[in-house]
């Protein structure tokens, strides 16, 4: 059985693609928490520029 291997998007280390993964594409729910409140503080400059 093959296993896919991706990269992390946050850190790019090689996370296997498995159902157990949680946090797919992610490597660690750390990474994925990281990258989820990078994209929050996008946002939160985005509102700023329209005020
Ligand atoms: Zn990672």
């Amino acid at each position: 059985m093959r296993i896919k291997k991706v990269k992390c998007p946050y850190c790019g280390k090689e996370v296997l693609w498995t159902e157990e993964s949680k946090y797919k594409p992610f490597c660690s729910e750390r990474c994925y928490l990281a990258d989820l409140g990078r994209w929050l503080e996008w946002g939160e400059e985005d509102e700023k520029e329209y005020r």
